[in-house]
């Protein structure tokens, strides 16, 4: 798969991976907050295409994803939508998603994989997560007051210290925002201004996305 990203003269890349189901305010202050602390020169939104954790839940289809992420995305001239998982075929991981990047880049360059701190206990389940960790580093976000301790206490279990330290956390601000909320939001005839770009709102609307 080939695609035209704008990533000339670009070495130090995140990569935000996620449903975006719909893509909302939390995901966009991390991104951005990301970027800013580590001197990204991208952030790279990968919408997934059959997330392996949500089986069997309804999700919106792949293009509605993709084009509320493209929407949200398009102002901030330091982020780019990949739709690598949405053209791969079968359940979406992110070491095939790292390798990509790997291939894809200028040699040399630094890969950071953006997540949710909450998510990052997940991934010590992920496909390959040694071979993940050697390859990129991961910023994981956390709300204000989040225990860190807990989490590296947690995550020493799983993982050895060269792992670990490859896992750094970020404290942002806009943590209480999830999609599952806002889609029950949408249902229940509730208000969502505020928690995502207006263009994002607007295209819920227009196509009477989460009404059931
Ligand atoms: P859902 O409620 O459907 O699970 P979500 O809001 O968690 O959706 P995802 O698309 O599942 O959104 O998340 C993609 C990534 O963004 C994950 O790594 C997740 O931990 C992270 N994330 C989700 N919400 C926030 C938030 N408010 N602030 C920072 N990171 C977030
Ligand atoms: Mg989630």
């Amino acid at each position: 798969y080939h695609e035209e990203l704008h990533l000339q003269k670009v070495s130090r890349v995140g990569l935000m991976g996620g449903t975006f189901d719909p893509i909302h305010s939390g995901h966009l202050v991390t991104a951005e907050a990301a970027r800013s602390e580590f001197s990204l020169d991208k952030v790279i939104f990968v919408p997934s295409g059959q997330p392996p954790h949500k089986k069997g839940l309804p999700i919106s289809g792949k293009e509605f994803r993709y084009l509320m992420t493209v929407l949200a995305t398009a102002p901030n001239p330091y982020f780019e939508v990949s739709r690598v998982e949405l053209e791969r075929p079968g359940e979406s991981f992110a070491i095939d998603t790292v390798r990509y990047f790997k291939d894809l880049l200028n040699p040399g360059s630094e890969l950071y994989f953006i997540t949710g701190a909450d998510a990052i206990l997940e991934i010590v389940t992920w496909k390959e997560v040694e071979e993940l960790l050697e390859n990129c580093t991961f910023i994981a976000a956390t709300r204000p007051g989040f225990d860190l301790n807990e989490l590296r206490y947690k995550l020493l279990e799983k993982l050895t210290d060269k792992h670990l330290k490859k896992i750094i956390p970020l404290e942002v601000p806009a943590m209480a925002i999830s999609s599952t909320d806002i889609r029950n939001r949408v249902k229940n005839k509730g208000t969502i201004k505020y928690l995502l770009p207006e263009s994002v709102e607007n295209f819920i609307y227009k196509n009477e996305l989460y009404r059931t």
